[in-house]
């Protein structure tokens, strides 16, 4: 791999603050721009590269905005000297296009994990933003994901979370892209395990200290594998290339 080629993936990402990415956000969701997000991390970076062609594309094409989804994609581009000010988390990022819905009376499909959580989250939408229309929610256990999408261009949603992981999420949006001409669509990961309250999200200390991931570990210690897996890998081409 080429050093100017590594370094493509931080130039892709948003380098923007997080108020000015919701802002603009909000201003897509009102005037019914398509718009696909794409959260990154260490992982997401690894995968494209070494793994999933498809993730690549999505991942450099001008229909995508990508945005740093962890401290492991701030650092290493702090270390190319590519200046991202901070990150903008999937998670967060779900909340707040919860909140535009409810000011703007905006549509949602829901579509991903186990059907409990996804009740949760359903449930829990339906009392904290109350103008918000879920339009459906189909969880992430179906045998033909693709076929979801027909569902999803008939009922036109404003905003459309997909929540199956990487690489899946950004391949099915992606291939599903063109037969929409509005809707903002998000691969959001596993954050609705965490927004329907199944999984606690990081406490205070492990947010402000960036230390989110660490945090994900000790909860989940099947994720040691794979984040040293993708991680050392990433740490070793950012040096490199520095
Ligand atoms: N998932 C799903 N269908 C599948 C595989 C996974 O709906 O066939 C869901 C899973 O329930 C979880 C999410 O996709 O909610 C993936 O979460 P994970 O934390 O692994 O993803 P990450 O945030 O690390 O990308």
């Amino acid at each position: 791999m080429g050093e100017m080629i590594f370094r493509n993936y931080f130039n892709k990402i948003y380098k923007k603050t997080r108020i000015d990415f919701y802002k603009e956000l909000e201003e897509d969701l009102v005037n019914e721009n398509r718009k696909f997000i794409i959260t990154a991390n260490p992982e997401t970076i690894m995968r494209a590269e070494f793994e999933e062609p498809d993730l690549k594309n999505a991942f450099f094409s001008e229909k995508s905005c990508v945005i740093a989804d962890g401290v492991g994609v701030l650092k290493g581009a702090k270390i190319l000297e590519i200046d991202i000010p901070e990150t903008i988390l999937g998670v967060s990022t779900c909340e707040e296009l919860f909140k535009m819905c409810d000011r703007n009376n905006k549509s949602i499909f829901l579509f991903g994990a186990k059907s409990d959580v996804l009740a949760k989250l359903v449930a829990r939408i339906k009392r904290d933003y109350k103008n918000v229309n879920i339009v459906g929610a189909v969880d992430g256990y179906v045998d033909d994901k693709n076929k979801v999408f027909d569902e999803i261009e008939n009922k036109k949603p404003d905003v459309v979370l997909v929540a199956l992981g990487i690489p899946m999420q950004e391949r099915l949006i992606f291939n599903n892209l063109d037969r929409f001409n509005k809707g903002i669509f998000v691969g959001v990961g596993g954050s609705f395990d965490v927004l329907s309250g199944d999984k606690k999200g990081a406490p205070e200390f492990f947010k402000k200290t960036n230390l989110e991931w660490l945090y994900r570990i000790t909860r989940e210690p099947k994720r040691l594998k794979r984040f040293f897996k993708y991680n050392v890998r990433y740490w070793k081409l950012v040096k490199k290339e520095k």
